[in-house]
């Protein structure tokens, strides 16, 4: 790890100590495209109402590229996530990409809204053993689907889900999740989606909303840390940029261009280096995006096993994990958190 304590930026009297980087990211987001053929309102990118927002940011990261970077941190077998804000199935090259990624021995996540899940697709998924899929549904009914989805066919999102559960069998992979970010529109089917889904799934991932630069309806504590995103992930647009952070959908935290430099440059590159700098010295004035966020509290959570599930819950995040399916719950899937297994053996 480099030495930026001696940087020309760093103010002296803070006696910055620099916490450790790892010399590659435990997880890269890969915006393979950005392309959907939803426009949930909820949505930063597809839900905005102006079409210059969406002609800004959209477009296909090159597929010689994309494998470059896959294998410059194949090494330290990072969590790669298929997609930024696109819909995966509808990436070109989709099952090229997906291969690059598995045949270098990493994992893979994907979150779909499986309205384009072939029969074809999801065999596929199963024999690479792709390791997570999520379906992004956020509603029990298809009224409150039409409300922060935009559609109303329910029926075949849900028959996607079953679809998938099917073409994987016994088998272990991928681990298959349903999630649900709270809005108003949906709030009051919270319980009945936990219920229909609870013994379904291997998983449910419910979330707060992230919206105007914070997530709606945090009540962690006041005093704040370094965010622990910025010391796991590389997040990598479409056009090689790299962010410090998933929200950054319009590309204001740059922290340099992989393209150019390489994912380990940028990663323990000065700009990046920098916003861990004021993150570590308590300024996050300085760094306007993060200074309004709150997900830096998503690492606090408390565990609960309850009606056969290990129920994880912070103040943005409730897992609940069908006890029943935690095998293929492995290390790299965990975002660095204690191993389920571990946790019921206590
Ligand atoms: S499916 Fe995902 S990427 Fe597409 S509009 Fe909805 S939230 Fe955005
Ligand atoms: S503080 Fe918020 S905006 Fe900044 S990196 Fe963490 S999650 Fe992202």
């Amino acid at each position: 790890m480099k030495d930026w304590s001696k940087a020309e930026w760093v103010d002296q009297s803070l006696n910055w100590k620099p916490r450790e980087v790892t010399k590659l990211p435990e997880r890269v987001i890969m915006d393979h495209a950005t392309k959907c053929n939803l426009r949930c309102p909820m949505c930063q990118v597809w839900g905005a109402e102006e079409n210059d927002v969406q002609e800004k940011v959209k477009g296909v990261l090159n597929l010689e590229e994309s494998r470059r970077i896959l294998d410059e941190v194949m090494s330290a077998k990072p969590l790669i996530h298929g997609a930024l804000y696109g819909e995966p199935l509808l990436m070109p090259d989709f099952k090229e990409r997906v291969r690059d990624v598995k045949e270098r021995g990493m994992s893979l996540a994907l979150n779909t809204n499986g309205l384009r899940l072939t029969n074809d697709y999801a065999e596929f998924l199963v024999e690479q053993e792709v390791d997570a899929v999520f379906f992004s549904i956020d509603a029990a009914s298809k009224e409150a689907l039409l409300e922060v989805r935009g559609v109303e066919n329910l029926d075949k999102i849900e028959a996607a889900v079953y679809r998938l559960m099917e073409k994987r069998g016994d088998e272990p992979l991928p681990r298959i999740g349903v999630s649900f970010a709270i809005q108003d529109a949906n709030e009051d089917e919270l319980e009945a989606f936990v219920e229909r889904w609870g013994t379904v799934v291997d998983c449910i991932r419910v979330s707060q909303l992230y919206e105007n630069g914070k997530f709606r309806g945090l009540s962690g504590r006041e005093e704040r840390e370094p965010c622990p995103v910025i010391y796991q992930t590389l997040v990598i647009h479409n056009t090689g940029e790299a962010s410090i952070c998933c929200n950054d959908a319009f590309r204001q935290a740059l922290v340099g261009n992989v393209f150019e430099r390489g994912a380990e440059d940028v990663w323990n590159g000065e700009e990046f280096a920098k916003i861990r700098y004021y993150h570590e010295t308590n300024q996050y004035d300085k760094v306007p995006f993060c200074e309004p966020c709150n997900a830096w509290q998503q690492f606090d959570y408390e565990e609960e096993v309850k009606d056969g599930m290990l129920i994880r819950r912070s103040p943005q995040l409730t897992y609940y994990n069908n006890i029943e399916r935690l095998d293929n719950w492995h290390e790299s899937l965990s975002g660095g958190h204690e191993n389920p297994n571990a946790i019921l053996e206590k």
